[in-house]
């Protein structure tokens, strides 16, 4: 299995980017990732404010996934995700929801033992691996990737865990897939700025789809599929959301429209990815079981 090793990354999705490593579709790679501190905070004494911006969210790749060209669709399967046996979180003045009421810096380490976060002496949480950081190249400009959008990047979506299926757009002959910042468990809005941020290893099998063109980014997870926005306000991202999902419907389920709008009022769960990136993330789920229903899959090749 092909690998790419954590030293190679980059701070921005770029369609400049060399690509590290090239296969074809169909394969599978493992990405070694740091976490969004490139590992450089290893105690409580490590500051955010010592590190740095440019060591902030290194994403690893690109890789390069030979026949995909812009407007295919690049399906991305986690297979697995493992990370290691120590996790780190922050606060820090000016970010975060409570950013303005806090004073100083604060670094905490959390030991993960047992498969479970050991937040302090009374609050073990069984940890969920997660992928902050999941993208590909942008049509001409560069994002950082600390920056969510239509391309993916960092959604810090808490659903995009082991067994999840990841639907993004191809804008770039190769796509130019990057991934990093995962979390051992966070949860829904990202609250602090942080989840517990750790270092590890992703498998992801990429296959390029072509000929289709329904609302992306589109994740699929455990009993749910969901569309996923990015905006300055979290506001337009919910709205951006449903409508996304609102016209998967129509679109591909070919459900009239005022019916999609009516199934999604009472079926649809519009949640709240993250608040603290520099574009806010929102999510609309949808039960698995509508598609069957219609007889719809989702395209495998
Ligand atoms: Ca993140
Ligand atoms: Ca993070």
């Amino acid at each position: 299995m092909e690998r790419i090793k954590k030293e190679h990354n980059v701070l921005a999705m770029s369609p400049k980017n060399e690509p590290v490593l090239r296969v074809a579709s169909g394969s599978t790679v493992v990405f070694e990732t740091y976490d969004c501190f490139t590992n450089k905070i290893k105690n409580q004494t490590d500051l955010f404010g010592s590190i740095g911006w440019d060591s902030i969210n290194p994403a690893t790749g690109p890789l390069f996934i030979d026949d995909a060209e812009p407007n295919d669709i690049l399906r991305i399967d986690v297979l697995d995700i493992s990370v290691v046996d120590q996790g780190v979180m922050v606060t820090v003045p000016g970010l975060g929801v409570l950013g303005d009421q806090i004073q100083e810096e604060r670094t905490k380490i959390v030991p993960i033992q047992n498969g479970e976060a050991v937040f302090n002496d009374r609050i073990l949480i069984p940890i969920r691996p997660m992928i902050g950081v999941l993208g590909v190249a942008p049509a001409e400009e560069e994002i950082l990737t600390g920056t969510p959008g239509d391309h993916g990047a960092n959604m810090d979506c808490n659903r995009l865990v082991q067994g999840a299926t990841l639907f993004l757009p191809v804008h770039v002959p190769g796509a130019l897939l990057a991934m990093g910042d995962l979390h051992a468990i966070q949860g829904d809005g990202e609250v602090i700025v942080c989840g517990v941020e750790i270092p590890g290893e992703v498998t992801v099998k990429v296959t390029v789809i072509k000929g289709r063109s329904f609302p992306v980014p589109l994740l699929e997870e455990g009993d749910a599929i969901m569309t996923i926005a990015s905006d300055k306000l979290l506001d337009d991202a919910t709205k951006t959301a449903t409508k996304r999902m609102h016209a998967f419907l129509t679109d591909e389920l070919q459900i009239e429209f005022h019916e999609a709008g009516m199934l999604l009022s009472i079926l649809g769960q519009l949640r709240i990815c993250q608040v603290v990136d520099p574009l806010m993330t929102a999510r609309m789920e949808l039960p698995k079981w509508v598609l069957a229903k219609y007889d719809y899959r989702l395209p495998v090749s």
